[in-house]
């Protein structure tokens, strides 16, 4: 019975320590899109809070509308941006700078002329346009979600959450391992509607980001004009594109890469691609055809997949 005791006590002290996991399901409105939350936690509501005060506070700070923002210091010069916002602003660039200028952080006047900010859509003349690419106005819009993602992560880690799916405006991040070892699925969403065209298979602590030209338009005369623009010309990328989703465990990679590549369209897409190491992607063209980079594991269509050159 003595040497029993121990044993005793050590069941009784772990069992005391391992607190059961529970999940939290929550959305909220925050950059401009519905965001849905799902955490695995001992404490769910409190993580989950955490993660909404997270986001809010980062909308709040890179807003490009509101005049205290740093986007607003970014305009005025950057000197007055804290350490850890100027080292994220020398990685987008450093990333702008690999993707020859296809993702540029400086449009938002050239958003503003198509009337995306405010939803008061027109198309804007040549000279408005040359106008409005010459302000190099700071937007960090195609870069937000996927940097918000890994502030999550960090975030949770430091939580010890169990686990997270975080669908943050159909940009995915995925935190920590499913309890069965079996992958997150996670849908690339049809153009058409809510269904999906094909479902990607990712393990651990992943991004899964979208962009498509579904995502926000308005139309003129027929003609669709998308949110996401040619820094060339100032004129909706049309690359032959309908959508492009980057897997990364790097968010801002996936974040920024997505809208790159949609800008560059699948040829040169794929040079990047080649030269990279750092994600994986799967093109929707806009004649329906699917292309995935050898790297992904896509289920629920045919598609071509593109290798790297030997
Ligand atoms: P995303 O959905 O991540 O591709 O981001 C699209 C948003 O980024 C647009 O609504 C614009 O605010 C902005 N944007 C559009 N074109 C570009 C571009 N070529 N580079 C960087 N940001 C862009
Ligand atoms: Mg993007």
């Amino acid at each position: 019975m003595k040497r029993l005791v121990p044993l005793i006590m050590a069941l009784l002290l772990l069992s005391a320590c391992t607190k059961p996991i529970h999940k939290s399901h929550k959305s909220m409105y925050c950059m401009d899109t519905v965001m849905d939350l799902q955490i695995w936690s001992t404490d769910p509501d409190g993580d989950a809070q955490a993660i909404r005060d997270l986001l809010m506070d980062l909308e709040a700070t890179w807003d490009p509308a509101s005049s205290t923002s740093a986007i607003a210091e970014l305009d005025r010069g950057g000197d007055g941006l804290t350490p850890e916002q100027k080292e994220l602003i020398g990685r987008i660039e450093a990333l702008s700078q690999r993707t020859g200028g296809a993702f540029d952080p400086t449009l938002y006047a050239v958003t503003e002329a198509w009337g995306f900010p405010t939803d008061s859509y027109c198309v804007p003349t040549p000279e408005q346009l040359e106008d409005a690419l010459a302000m190099d106005r700071w937007d960090l819009g195609a870069a937000m979600k996927g940097y918000a993602g890994m502030c999550c992560v960090e975030k949770l880690s430091q939580l010890g959450s169990d686990r997270a799916l975080l669908d943050l405006g159909g940009n995915i991040q995925t935190f920590g391992s499913k309890r069965d070892g079996s992958a997150w699925m996670i849908g690339i969403r049809s153009p058409e509607g809510d269904d999906t065209i094909g479902t990607v298979a990712v393990h651990g602590t992943m991004s899964v980001i979208t962009s498509g030209d579904y995502q926000r338009y308005f139309e003129v005369d027929g003609k669709r004009y998308s949110h996401i623009l040619d820094p060339k010309t100032g004129y909706p990328a049309d690359s032959g594109i309908s959508s492009v989703t980057v897997i990364s465990r790097d968010g801002l990679v996936a974040d920024v890469m997505s809208t790159a590549l949609f800008v560059m369209g699948l040829e040169e897409a794929t040079r990047l691609w080649q030269e990279s190491d750092d994600f994986e992607a799967v093109f929707l063209l806009t004649t329906g055809e699917v292309y995935a980079t050898e790297g992904v594991t896509l289920t629920g269509c045919d598609h071509e997949v593109i290798h790297r050159e030997k």
